[in-house]
């Protein structure tokens, strides 16, 4: 199995990327963004209460997030591995991620992270709500809370697995292809020590 981490700030290519990945490597896309637009949509509670935290571009509770991501890995248990993108966005996330792998006898392959500059995804930000019409997308305070938050609380996700040797850096400027390209690379690596 090989289950990986897309990891990175808002607009920095993840699910573009999770996209393609998904395709080459048979791997099942679990994007909590996703999920919570998915929910928010279709009026759930679980939408309604994810909806007072997305809008302010506030991370949704773990307690919520974590039931939510759990619930979707037990539905798809017979996978050749999972892309999470969007998750774990705090340790205790991770450390919950960690936990429900690990029960199930498999363990986090790698973390990849994007690296793009602050002013390169508010810039891809804007653009991305004017045709997607995201709210979260459209209001630069909300993009800066965004960005805040990521440092202040998604950060140390990428720290935590760079301590067991499993967090790399992948620049996410260039084209997509670029960036596909050097993602692919890095996973390859990683499949050719697991494999
Ligand atoms: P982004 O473009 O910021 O990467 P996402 O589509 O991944 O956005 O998520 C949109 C919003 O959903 C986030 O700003 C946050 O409010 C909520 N969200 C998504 N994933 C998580 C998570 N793992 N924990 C808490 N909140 C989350």
């Amino acid at each position: 199995m090989i289950n990986l981490i897309l990891f990175g700030p808002p607009g920095s290519g993840k699910g573009t990327q999770a996209a393609r990945l998904v395709e080459k490597y048979e791997l099942l896309h679990i994007s909590t963004g996703d999920l919570f637009r998915y929910h928010m949509k279709n009026d759930t509670l679980l939408g309604q209460k994810a909806k007072q935290y997305t809008e302010k571009g506030e991370l949704v509770p773990d307690s919520i997030t974590i039931g939510m991501l759990r619930d979707k890995v037990e539905e798809n248990p017979d996978v050749n591995g999972y892309i999470f993108d969007g998750f774990p966005r705090t340790v205790n996330q991770a450390e919950a991620l960690d936990k429900l792998l690990g029960s199930k006898g498999t363990s986090i392959s790698a973390l990849t992270e994007l690296r793009v500059s602050d002013e390169e995804i508010t810039t891809r930000l804007l653009l991305r709500g004017k045709d997607s019409g995201r709210a979260d997308d459209q209001d630069v305070e909300i993009i800066k809370n965004r960005i805040k938050v990521y440092k202040e609380d998604t950060i140390p996700v990428a720290l935590h697995y760079a301590q067991i040797d499993k967090a790399f850096i992948v620049d996410g400027i260039g084209s997509i292809d670029e960036v596909f390209d050097r993602l692919c690379q890095r996973i390859e690596s990683v499949k050719a020590t697991i494999e």
